[in-house]
């Protein structure tokens, strides 16, 4: 097994514990027998009635909305479980944090980090290649991975080899030194990659509806990234993005025209974010986020629709604190959308996995 790790990120952790909140922590009935008696357990159940729940069968750490932060992360912001019985002992999960892992059907291992992690996010700290050692005791101790497997959907009722989609990587990087991201990606999807190391012949309709399915990925990427997943207000974003009505998104304050909305976005966040867009567009690509997303074209599609839906919400996070977008909004849209569309969550997956359809679709009502 090779170990390749991503030498574009950095990481040390800041003790921010931005990743004890908010998320499931998945542990094992033995580690919740072992902590139930001690003080640090205790300490949770005074504090919001019970430590663990179990979801499914599976157990979990209790979290609630008045809590949500793990029970055991402490004023210091830092684990209790860590503390008190060494760093072993805490749930895989967080033992991991916020290392990703993807293990090729070579037998190669991608190791990349969550930007869901400030550090992360931030640059902050050595290179992430100075993590081997503990990537490699992760490893040792059957770390958790995704995996790629060595025949790959293309699309829909179509696959290929895993050394067909070596080559196409070759060419699309070509592509991408030649083009840049956007032009790259665009060129790939609007032929659907066919055949699949190049050259590319386009569809000429995916060409003229590409501008119009944009809109819509954007629109489609934003319902899962809020907090309300109610049917009613997804389809009152629906409504508004298709007839350019009237807008309100409550956890964001925003209620105005899409016009306007587009508007705030063209002229208060432009292009300034657009080589970070990019840096994580390649620290995607270098984990394999593009076929670990159920087929290589919504692969493809969600490293397209990128760019729309952070500049959508660092205009929406900077609204919402009535200031100019900056830094600190764009890095909050980076963070929403590893958590709920890119990595943390099957959400997004399953979405581009449901556009990837649409746009097979079109092609082959083309062809
Ligand atoms: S989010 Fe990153 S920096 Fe913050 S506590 Fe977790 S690992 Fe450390």
């Amino acid at each position: 097994m090779t170990l390749h790790i991503d030498e574009h990120l950095n990481y040390e952790c800041v003790q921010c514990g931005r990743s004890c909140t908010g998320w499931n922590v998945w542990l094992r009935d033995e580690l919740a027998e072992r902590l139930k008696e001690l003080p640090i357990t205790l300490r949770v159940i005074q504090e919001r009635g019970q430590a663990f729940e179990r979801v499914d069968g599976i157990l979990k750490m209790y979290r609630d909305d008045a809590h949500p932060a793990c029970g055991y992360l402490n004023e210091q912001k830092l684990c209790n479980i860590h503390a008190t019985l060494g760093f072993e002992v805490k749930p895989k999960t967080c033992r991991q944090f916020p290392f990703f892992l993807t293990r090729l059907p070579d037998g190669q291992v991608r190791a990349g980090a969550s930007h869901c992690c400030t550090a992360v996010r931030g640059g902050l700290g050595p290179p992430l290649s100075q993590s081997r050692a503990e990537l490699e005791d992760l490893l040792a101790q059957g770390a958790q991975m995704r995996e790629i497997e060595s025949e790959i959907e293309i699309y829909p009722g179509h696959s290929q080899s895993y050394d067909s989609v070596l080559a196409f990587e070759k060419h699309f990087e070509q592509q991408l030194a030649d083009g840049g991201w956007g032009r790259a990606l665009e060129s790939a999807l609007v032929s659907l990659a066919t055949p699949l190391a190049g050259p590319w012949q386009p569809y000429p309709s995916l060409i003229e509806q590409l501008p119009l399915f944009s809109q819509i990925m954007t629109m489609s990427l934003l319902k899962p990234c809020l907090n309300d997943h109610s049917r009613e207000l997804w389809q009152r974003i629906d409504q508004a993005f298709l007839q350019g009505g009237e807008l309100e998104v409550p956890e964001y304050a925003w209620k105005a025209s899409v016009a306007d909305l587009d508007l705030l976005i063209q002229e208060g966040v432009g292009s300034r974010f657009d080589t970070r867009i990019d840096d994580y567009r390649r620290a995607i690509w270098f984990r394999k986020g593009h076929l670990l997303a159920g087929n290589l074209v919504a692969g493809l599609l969600l490293l397209w629709s990128l760019p729309g839906i952070l500049r959508l919400l660092t205009a929406l996070e900077a609204w919402k604190q009535q200031s100019e977008p900056a830094e600190e909004h764009f890095s909050r849209a980076l963070d929403t959308v590893e958590m709920s569309l890119v990595a943390h969550s099957q959400n997004g997956e399953l979405l581009v996995q449901k556009m990837s359809h649409h746009l097979v679709a079109m092609a082959q009502i083309q062809g």
